[in-house]
This record gives C-alpha cells, sequence and structure tokens, in this order.
C-alpha cells in the first residue's frame, strides 16, 4: 500500500496572514502520513518560507501547458518548481467548468508539469446527474484515459477522484460507492500505466472531514484525500492526517 497523502486545496480563500498562519498550524504535524498544502499562487512563496524545514511538501492549483511566453495572468509548472513546490493539481473539476479545460489540455499541462519536476494530481469526477444516469465509472474512465500523460507513474503523478456533486456539499458517497469507483481506477490506472500503476496513489476528495476521514481513507484503493474546506482549519486537516 502506497504512503497516504493528505493534500489541502485552498481554493482562493484567505489573506497571506491566515495562509501564513495556516502554515504554521501545519508544520506542527507528526503524521505518517505526507502532508501537502496548495496555497492560492500570491501566497505560494510567504507559504514556502514557512514551511521551509518541515516536511509538508507545497503545490500549486494549476499551471500553463507552456514552460514560458506571452500569456498574461498564466503561472508556469517551473515558476512553482522555482517557488519550491513539488505537486501541481491539474483539472480540478472548478478548473474544468469555470475555465472549460478539457482532457487534452489537461493532459498538455500535465506533460509541462512533468517536464519542471512537479508531481501532477490529475483530478476527475462525475456530475450528479451522470452517477444518476450510471455513468460514474465510465465518465471516470474517459477523463484518466485522456487526461494522462505517458510517464505519468513514473514521474509520481497521482490521480483523484472528486465527484463534482460532493464538492463543498457536506455529501458523500457511500462507502460501497467510493470503494467500487477507487477499485475501476486502479483497473484502469493499470491498464494505462502498467504495472507501474499499481503503486500510484489514488485519493478521494469531496466533503472530507475530520468525523468521515477514518472510514474514507481505510477503504481499498483510497490512498490518501483531496480536501477542501477542511484543510482550512489546522485542527481539522490535522485531525484528518492522523487519520490516514
Ligand atoms: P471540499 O473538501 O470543500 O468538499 O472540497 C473538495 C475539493 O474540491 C478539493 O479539491
Amino acid at each position: 500500500r502506497p504512503r497516504p497523502l493528505i493534500a489541502g486545496n485552498w481554493k482562493m480563500h484567505g489573506t497571506l496572514a491566515e495562509a501564513q498562519a495556516l502554515a504554521c498550524g501545519v508544520v506542527a504535524c507528526d503524521a505518517a502520513a505526507e502532508l501537502l498544502v496548495c496555497p492560492p499562487f500570491p501566497h505560494l512563496h510567504p507559504v514556502a518560507a514557512a514551511l521551509a524545514g518541515s516536511a509538508v511538501a507545497l503545490g500549486g492549483q494549476d499551471c500553463h501547458h507552456a514552460a514560458k511566453g506571452a500569456h498574461t495572468g498564466d503561472v508556469s509548472a517551473w515558476m512553482l518548481r522555482d517557488l519550491g513546490a513539488s505537486y501541481v493539481i491539474l483539472g480540478h473539476s472548478e478548473r474544468r467548468a469555470d475555465h472549460a479545460e478539457s482532457d487534452a489540455l489537461v493532459q498538455a499541462k500535465a506533460v509541462a508539469a512533468i517536464a519542471a519536476g512537479l508531481r501532477p494530481i490529475i483530478c476527475v469526477g462525475e456530475t450528479l446527474a451522470q452517477r444518476e444516469a450510471g455513468q460514474a465509472e465510465p465518465v471516470v474512465a474517459g477523463q484518466l484515459a485522456g487526461s494522462l500523460p505517458p510517464g505519468f507513474a513514473e514521474a509520481g503523478g497521482v490521480v483523484a477522484y472528486e465527484p463534482v456533486w460532493a464538492i463543498g456539499t457536506g455529501r458523500t458517497p457511500t462507502e460501497a460507492d467510493i470503494a467500487a469507483l477507487h477499485a475501476s481506477l486502479r483497473a484502469e490506472v493499470l491498464r494505462l500505466c502498467g504495472a507501474q500503476g499499481a503503486g500510484l496513489r489514488l485519493l478521494y476528495g469531496g466533503s472530507v472531514k475530520p468525523g468521515n476521514a477514518k472510514a474514507i481513507l481505510a477503504l481499498a484503493d483510497v490512498n490518501g484525500a483531496l480536501v477542501g474546506g477542511a484543510a482550512l482549519m489546522a485542527a481539522d486537516f490535522l485531525a484528518i492526517a492522523a487519520a490516514a
């Protein structure tokens, strides 16, 4: 079983002072799991300073697919790496929705991330309508096939399954549904990445809280969590980490 990864996606929240305080709260952790925080771009550098000397990793929430160039408002994978990031979240459902990111674009971003020495965390997940139509597994399999770049497992890539309807809603799939979906993810990753896919970490995301973390993280093929709201309070994030 791969070492669990507990990742905090801070999204577009907080002041600089709040980000620094949160980072200082998170470094006070002695969990067995690997911890990662992904602040908004303007807070990356000061949060890197707050994490210095700790085992907590730093990540971006997105990057551009080009290494550099005339792309106003965008941030490259190299810039993230230069600031001390080791991971980048790609293809989050909020970016797929807000910025019309396609599987092909997410794959191009993952290629750029790997070239810069970052470990991509590629997000997939179905909408409520797709789940109710019994399409969750094929939708997610299609997203994986379209978004995972060559060499993904070798580069330490991570897949995060985040059902869109579970994000920020307090609703989660049943444990049986998470286990079934993650079993299908594992099969798909083995098909796409070969034997290396066996050690690839599969995270669950969507309303993970201290109260449900232990049960979710104990499921087969759940190798960690991608946490939104509960990652904004150090105590909650560390409680989730302790459950891994
Ligand atoms: P919540 O934990 O707030 O549901 O967000 C999940 C998420 O989108 C993490 O990327």
